[in-house]
């Protein structure tokens, strides 16, 4: 007789929820997610620029998490398969600076090298064959693996599947421990909302602007490397493209961005194509990073395997959720860990449960 599978309980409907909750429904196990906002939730999710960019960040973190990064991009592929109205593209994106920041592509070259063939230096001619209206930048890298999404469509075709399945997302404000007399498991994704049941735990403030102008096109994200105002921009749909984002130590505030923010990130959009000019802002949100003292994202289970903590995304969200959320379904089915697993996990936590 086959054995039943346990019951599990994902606390957040953001990225990480739901790409946990979705694979671990695949493998059959009945799961009920709890969000404490109504579904779409606004969260650092919702919000999120979308860039899967395994390598652009690599300055921050070791070259296993870029691989991680590309099996993340894999998997969105495999998901994505047959919803093809999440927009969802990989054609790379471009690394440029100004003249006077040429210094900072150098730079950044040196940390490439260890990513081997999946990087090329480009010049002015190579830049415009690739982005034919970026006309200022005479060097610039091009990384042709990686990929960008729409994070708001990817959610909400998440929240479909899940729901074809029959599970349930509850607006629910819960705790781990109010739901571990029901379920067998909890898988605990609130982001930077656990802060208070996890000291390790800081939220880094995210400022992002979206813009729409028929007046200038790109066809992959752009990073401007600049030594104060460091800046990507996200082609999406519709001419829409979203710029950003800020990183500020904190995360106290509310959902709105301050005026510095917005004259930095506009001015910096700016000084790509004059075209951009007269481009109309559509919206500017903030969102708050969960992010630990490493800036790496911690898978945590407690000893009886009972509790399962997935956070600390920070800038990577979707980039590595879908590669953490297969290891705890692969971890749930078989009580092992997969390849990916030492990488976020190693720090069992005993007090937990
Ligand atoms: C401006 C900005 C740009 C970004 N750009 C990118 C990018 O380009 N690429 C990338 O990979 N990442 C990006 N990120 C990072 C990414 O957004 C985060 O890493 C990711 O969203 C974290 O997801 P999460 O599901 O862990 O947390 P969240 O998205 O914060 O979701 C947590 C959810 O838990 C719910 N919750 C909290 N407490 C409770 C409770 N008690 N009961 C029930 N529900 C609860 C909340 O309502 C929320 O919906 C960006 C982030 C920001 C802010």
């Amino acid at each position: 007789m086959t054995k039943q599978k346990e019951k599990v309980a994902v606390i957040g409907a953001g990225v990480t929820g739901l790409l946990t909750a979705c694979m671990i429904a695949r493998k059959g196990f009945p799961v009920t997610v709890f969000d404490r906002q109504p579904f779409p939730p606004l969260n650092a999710s919702s919000i999120a620029g979308g860039m899967l960019a395994p390598f652009s960040e690599i300055e921050t973190m070791p070259f296993a998490y870029a691989e991680a990064g590309l099996n993340g991009i894999k998997i969105w592929k495999e998901i994505l398969a047959d919803k093809p109205d999440v927009f969802f593209r990989q054609e790379g994106s471009l690394i440029v600076a100004h003249r006077d920041d040429q210094y900072m592509i150098e730079r950044f070259m040196r940390h490439l090298d260890s990513a081997g063939e999946l990087w090329k230096r480009v010049d002015r001619k190579s830049i415009e064959m690739l982005e034919p209206d970026l006309h200022r930048f005479d060097q610039g890298i091009y990384l042709p693996r990686e990929a960008h999404i729409h994070p708001l469509q990817a959610m909400e075709a998440l929240g479909a599947y899940l729901i074809k399945k029959s599970i349930k997302i509850l607006q629910r404000n819960v705790t781990p421990q109010d739901l571990l007399g029901d379920f067998e498991r909890v898988v605990d994704c609130r982001g930077y909302a656990a802060e208070a049941s996890d000291p390790d735990l800081r939220g880094i403030k995210g400022e992002i602007i979206l813009i729409q102008t028929e007046n200038f096109r790109l066809r992959r994200p752009v990073r401007l490397m600049h030594p104060r105002y460091p800046l990507y921009i996200i082609p999406r749909p519709d001419n829409v493209f979203a710029v950003g984002a800020t990183a500020i130590e904190s995360a106290g505030g509310d959902q709105l961005v301050c005026v510095r923010s917005a004259l930095e990130l506009l001015s910096a959009v700016y000084s790509l194509n004059d075209n951009i000019a007269y481009a109309r802002v559509l919206n500017m949100s903030s969102g708050i990073r969960p992010t630990y003292p490493d800036n790496l994202p911690r898978l945590t289970i407690s000893e009886n395997g009972r509790y399962i903590r997935c956070n600390g995304l920070f800038r990577h969200g979707y980039l590595l959720s879908p590669v953490i959320g297969k290891c705890v379904a692969h971890y749930l089915e078989t009580g092992e860990q997969d390849e990916f697993f030492p990488l976020f996990s190693g720090r069992f936590n005993h007090a937990l449960c």
